[in-house]
C-alpha cells in the first residue's frame, strides 16, 4: 500500500505542491507548526534518510537547499529548523522520508531541537572516545 505522501506524488490526493523536478517534490504540510511549514520528499517511497540511494539523496539536498530560502523569503522568517524525524522512535508518522523546513520566528519560543531533550546522559571521555570509534569503523 501506498504512503499518503506516494498519493499525493500520484495527484490522487490534493497538495498545495510548491515545487516539483524528476525526483523530488515540495508542498505545504497540511497541519504546519508554522505559516510556511514545507515537506522535501523523494517521489519514489524509502522509510528512512538511510534507504535512500546516494543519486535520490544528492537530488533530495539540492530541493531542500532550493527550498529553504524560498520558504524563509515567502514568509518572512528569521531562520529555519530544518530536520527529518528519522524512524518511528523519533517521531516519524508518515514512513516516507521528508524533511521538515519549519520557518522560525526571532520571538516564536519554540527553541532549538535541544529542547527536546531533557537530562542529558554523563558519558566520560573513555565512552565517548568507544562510542567515535565504533561509529567511526562503521561510516
Ligand atoms: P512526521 O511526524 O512523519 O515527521 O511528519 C508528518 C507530517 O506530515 C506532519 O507534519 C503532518 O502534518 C503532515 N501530513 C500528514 N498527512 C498529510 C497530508 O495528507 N498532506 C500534507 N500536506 N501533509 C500531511
Amino acid at each position: 500500500m501506498s504512503t499518503i505522501f506516494s498519493q499525493i506524488v500520484e495527484g490522487e490526493i490534493p497538495a498545495r505542491i510548491v515545487y516539483e523536478d524528476e525526483t523530488t517534490v515540495a508542498f505545504l504540510d497540511a497541519n504546519p507548526l508554522a505559516p510556511g511549514h514545507t515537506l522535501v520528499i523523494p517521489k519514489d517511497e524509502y522509510e528512512r534518510v538511510n534507504d535512500v540511494p546516494a543519486d535520490v539523496a544528492t537530488d533530495l539536498y539540492a530541493t531542500i537547499h532550493r527550498m529553504v530560502p524560498a520558504v524563509e523569503d515567502a514568509v518572512d522568517a528569521d531562520a529555519t529548523t530544518v530536520a527529518f524525524n528519522n524512524g518511528e522512535a523519533a517521531g516519524q508518522e508518515v514512513p516516507h522520508v521528508h524533511c521538515h523546513i519549519v520557518p522560525r520566528f526571532e520571538d516564536d519560543d519554540a527553541g532549538p531541537i535541544h529542547a527536546m531533550f531533557g537530562q542529558r546522559p554523563e558519558l566520560d571521555d573513555d565512552e565517548l572516545d568507544e562510542i567515535a570509534d565504533d561509529i567511526e569503523s562503521r561510516a
